[in-house]
């Protein structure tokens, strides 16, 4: 038996309660069960929890996509991971990773680098495989483009920064509070703003134009990015909270787009060339993840209530489940 959180009814952070009965799951020939030591926090864990969410999983189930921890025990057809090796993954559906185990297909499960601590581990998933698809699968973005991280100081914002900067891109982003701002700044943004001041458009609008935007707050910003896009721009809504309102002539002259991105539904192959990619980062030395705060599994709910009502993020939250 394990101890998870185990949601019984889609509802608030009340429904996150400690469960010590739980099976552990059983891996099958082609999974790998997992030690879960860190657990990473993603806004898509509260859209689901909360019930608001396009596919369900079926109740009870247990949150959680992102995890680090210890390969367990590996699957007969398993080749590429044993027993014993430091890992992260990222993707599960009924059987998350609030848990002390969780199991994972051998292509959702990836070495951690010593040189990355668990913590750090369970904030690469979600966060940087979905910024490279809204880089490179969706805005086509090239070295020597302008970039605009509009919400570049959480999770995802970061490591957007991090992987245009070490494909040459020049990169502004933006961020809610100095703390943001210098962290936006010390992960390579060559400019940062502040999306609270009130001046700030102005500023980005007086400045050159960006041939990619990602935007992570795309009911407050879309109608603006229109605006701030080069020739041919592309912005790229990896974020959104609600409606806005926009002018579409904004599009045409420069004949610019708008195009979404929804990390799981990736074909195979484009997972794998956003998985070996970050990989590659991961072995250069690029892929930093930056922790935010680290909470224990009786305070999952409060990381689910942060990630959510917090102003003024500094990277990723992570629920450390085990040494
Ligand atoms: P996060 O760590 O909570 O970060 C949220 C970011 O939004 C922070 O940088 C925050 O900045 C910024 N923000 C707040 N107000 C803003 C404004 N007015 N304009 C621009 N940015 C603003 O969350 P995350 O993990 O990075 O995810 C960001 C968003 O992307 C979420 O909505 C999430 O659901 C979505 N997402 C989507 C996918 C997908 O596949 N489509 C995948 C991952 C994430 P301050 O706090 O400094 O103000």
């Amino acid at each position: 038996m394990m101890r998870a959180i185990l949601v019984r009814q889609f509802g608030g952070i009340d429904q996150m309660k400690v469960a010590t009965d739980v099976a552990i799951p059983t891996p099958g020939d082609k999974q790998v069960l997992i030690k879960v030591i860190c657990s990473g926090v993603n806004p898509v864990d509260t859209y689901l929890r909360s019930g608001q969410y396009s596919k369900l999983p079926d109740l009870p189930y247990i949150p959680g996509k992102d995890a680090a921890g210890i390969v367990h025990s590996a699957g007969s057809l398993v080749s590429r991971m044993k027993p014993g090796d430091r890992v992260f993954m990222c993707q599960t559906n009924q059987l998350g990773s609030l848990a002390e185990f969780v199991t994972a297909n051998e292509e959702n499960a990836f070495p951690l680098d010593d040189k990355l601590s668990f913590e750090q581990g369970a904030a690469i998933g979600i966060p940087y495989f979905t910024a490279y698809r809204a880089l490179f699968q969706k805005a086509n973005a090239k070295s020597g483009n302008r970039v605009l991280i509009h919400g570049a100081s959480g999770a995802a914002g970061l490591a957007a920064v991090q992987i245009a900067k070490a494909n040459g891109m020049h990169v502004t982003g933006t961020a809610g509070t100095q703390e943001g701002i210098d962290l936006v700044r010390s992960a390579g943004a060559d400019a940062v703003y502040n999306h609270r001041d009130k001046t700030y458009l102005k500023k980005l609008q007086n400045g050159e134009l960006f041939d990619v935007i990602i935007e992570m707050l795309a009911n407050v910003n879309l109608g603006h990015d229109l605006k701030l896009m080069n020739r041919h721009g592309r912005t790229i809504v990896v974020g959104s909270r609600g409606t806005v309102t926009l002018d579409p002539r904004d599009m045409m002259g420069r004949e610019a787009s708008v195009t979404g991105v929804a990390l799981l539904t990736a074909t195979p192959e484009e997972w794998s060339e956003i998985t070996s990619a970050i990989g590659d980062g991961i072995k250069a030395g690029w892929v930093k993840p930056v922790v935010n705060k680290v909470y224990s599994l009786e305070e999952a709910g409060q990381a689910h209530h942060d990630i959510i009502h917090s102003k003024g993020a500094k990277g990723k939250l992570v629920v450390k489940i085990q040494d």
